[in-house]
């Protein structure tokens, strides 16, 4: 006997004990393997002439003996060698996509089945006993897997006239599992969760002597089918089934497009983002069909990066078997098919949006900063594309709101006012934002390292201009020339501030209501973008260009002319630390610490 290894040993683990209540699903897990079993050596027999198979002699045969308990479904697909038996049933062969440990530290095991689908090992959570007989398509030898759970499973040859693969299943001796056992379950659980695999699922039927194989399931796919017979039900199962994801899509686009070029898609809106989503091992693409056999598992082609969350399948007659990879880039058709399906999906984003905003906020939260990136990474060319699907929060609105909400809320405003931080909370309490939200103004809170790139690359929405409050000048005019004349007057004293800490300008303001200081920018480069640039692994350093702005009508800038006038070296102390004070308000941190808090302490003890 072998072990299994170490993950397997986990995931069989937990089958065995699942209190998963939903252990059904084994039926259509096994199902689905053989029919990839099946897709496989079919494509083979197309794409090679030496191989005569006919289409129609393919099928998938369940029998269930309530005598034995056993429950066999037998499939004449491509089959496996012993090698491939124990490569393939002897580890978790999640498509490589898995790291069960890891996983297994946050989730609870319901997730985990949920979330992967586990294939093959399912059939422990209904099984005591598990026997695959194969044979390879081509070879002599068949052999035998056999496992009665974590021990660990033996291989042996055997006898078996045909290639495919038979699975038996000793099913658990427990009434709750009597029901797998039922020709009358187990029909309705092939129409439940398999209806749409291509090739026959077959059950015998009748009695004895007069013996029948009656087909269970539909076999039309699903894309096929016509959309007023399909339930909702029927399209979320699928999505599940196909794509290993048990949260509910948000929604899904069945497309019929007829004409010059005749394909069917069905596409999904997940309702989350993958665990993988934002890695770099997450591959995007749709499964692509010619005349209903799979050619590409993962069509990249078919999808834009910024749609990448998107799953489905296309399905086109006009595609040839025998199509290559290169070939298939190449291909102004299947251009065509995926500049329809964008604007499918911009549609169902638009009109989900508009009629469905919980949906669209559940949307926004899983695949938001694929949507920004989309328009950053394209340097503003995608702008058009993508600017309706973008949401920011509005500070009066107190919510998440599109750009064209944010206009229409505010038909006075010339700009698009704007401020980044850390949370919506900490960006409320900045200074310039602060006064600005008394002043009734709607300001956008970005607390997405992004935000302020996307902006920069759009420049405009709609005519108007994006304005940060902290960094672009939005004074008010009527207080800018008495306030010119202040800072001209000044000039000495600002200057003296200026040469003790490191900005471009120090300046009198009055856009601040009560706080003393705040820090804002000239230039291209804002605080924000200084950090985030910064957090990049380059050498070189950005610097944004500073401005200390004290605020005039604080008693502050009374004490500094008071100062000026009087102590000199005590209004350097004071200039370090209010440009400290300034710095912490905009959570950048602080060069000389122990120097700073000296010099709080000197002026608290005087
Ligand atoms: P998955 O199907 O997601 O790869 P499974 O654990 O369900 O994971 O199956 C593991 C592997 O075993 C499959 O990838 C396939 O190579 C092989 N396999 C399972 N069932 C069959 C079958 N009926 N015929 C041929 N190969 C099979």
């Amino acid at each position: 006997m072998k072990e299994f290894k170490a993950e397997s040993k986990r995931l069989m683990e937990l089958m065995i004990n699942s209190i998963y209540t939903n252990k059904e699903i084994f039926l259509r897990e096994i199902i689905s393997n053989a029919s990839d079993a099946i897709d496989k050596l079919h494509y083979k027999s197309l794409t090679d002439k030496n191989i005569k198979i006919n289409k129609k002699d393919f099928s998938i045969i369940i029998t269930a003996n309530k005598k034995n308990r056993t429950l066999k479904i037998s499939d004449n697909g491509i089959g496996m060698t012993k090698e491939e038996l124990e490569t393939n049933l002897g580890t978790i062969a999640k498509s490589g996509s898995f790291d069960f440990k890891e996983q297994n530290k946050k989730k609870e095991n319901i997730d985990i089945i949920g979330q992967f689908g586990v294939g093959f090992y399912s059939a422990f959570m209904v099984a005591n006993k598990v026997e695959v007989i194969s044979k390879a398509y081509g070879e002599e030898e068949a052999h035998s897997w056999t496992s009665s759970g974590i021990e660990g499973y033996t291989i042996k040859k055997c006898n078996k006239d045909n290639y495919g693969t038979d699975i038996i299943l000793t099913i658990k001796d427990d009434d709750e599992y009597n029901r797998y056992l039922e020709d009358y379950e187990l029909k309705n659980l092939i129409k439940k969760y398999s209806d749409y695999i291509t090739y026959p699922i077959k059950m015998e039927n009748g009695t004895d002597k007069d013996t029948k194989m009656e087909t269970i399931n539909s076999l039309v796919p699903l894309w096929r089918r016509n959309k007023k017979d399909i339930s909702d039900e029927e399209y979320d199962t699928f999505y599940s089934d196909k794509f290993f994801d048990y949260e509910k899509p948000l929604s899904h686009i069945h497309i019929k497009a007829e004409g010059t070029i005749e394909y069917n898609s069905l596409i999904y809106i997940p309702s989350h983002a993958s665990f993988d989503y934002y890695s770099k091992d997450y591959e995007k693409g749709l499964q692509l069909y010619s005349n209903g056999v799979l050619i590409m598992e993962k069509c990249a082609d078919l999808l834009p990066d910024y749609f990448s969350f998107v799953k489905g399948v296309v399905d086109s007659s006009d595609l040839s078997l025998n199509i290559s990879r290169e070939m298939l880039q190449q291909n102004r058709m299947l251009k065509t098919i995926a500049n329809n399906i964008q604007k499918h999906i911009k549609n169902e984003l638009i009109s989900m949006q508009k009629e469905k905003r919980e949906d669209y906020l559940k949307f926004w939260e899983a695949f938001g900063l694929q949507i920004k990136a989309g328009i950053y990474n394209s340097y503003g060319m995608d702008k058009d594309e993508l600017q309706d699907l973008l949401m920011f929060y509005s500070s009066k609105e107190d919510k998440l709101v599109t750009l064209k909400e944010y206009i229409d809320n505010n038909k006075n405003e010339k700009d698009i006012y704007y401020a980044c931080g850390t949370s919506i909370d900490q960006i409320k309490t900045l200074p310039q934002v602060e006064s600005m939200i008394l002043k009734d103004k709607d300001i956008l809170l970005c607390p997405n390292y992004l935000d302020e790139f996307v902006f920069k690359v759009m420049m405009k929405y709609d005519e108007k201009n994006f304005k940060n409050v902290c960094s672009d000048n939005i004074d008010n005019e009527e207080e800018k020339e008495e306030l010119n004349n202040l800072n001209e007057s000044s000039k000495d004293l600002l200057t003296l501030m200026k040469n003790e800490i490191d900005v471009k300008e120090v300046k009198f303001t009055s856009r601040l209501k009560n706080h003393p200081v705040c820090l804002s920018t000239v230039g291209e480069i804002s605080v924000e973008m200084e950090k985030v640039m910064n957090a990049m692994p380059t050498n070189e350093q950005i610097n944004a260009q500073k401005v200390l702005e004290i605020n005039f009508n604080h008693p502050i800038a009374k004490k500094l002319q008071d100062l000026y006038k009087n102590d000199k070296e005590e209004l350097k102390k004071y200039s370090k630390v209010l440009y400290a004070q300034a710095r912490l308000i905009e959570g950048l941190n602080i060069e000389n610490p122990t120097e700073i808090t000296n010099l709080i302490c000197d002026i608290l003890v005087k």
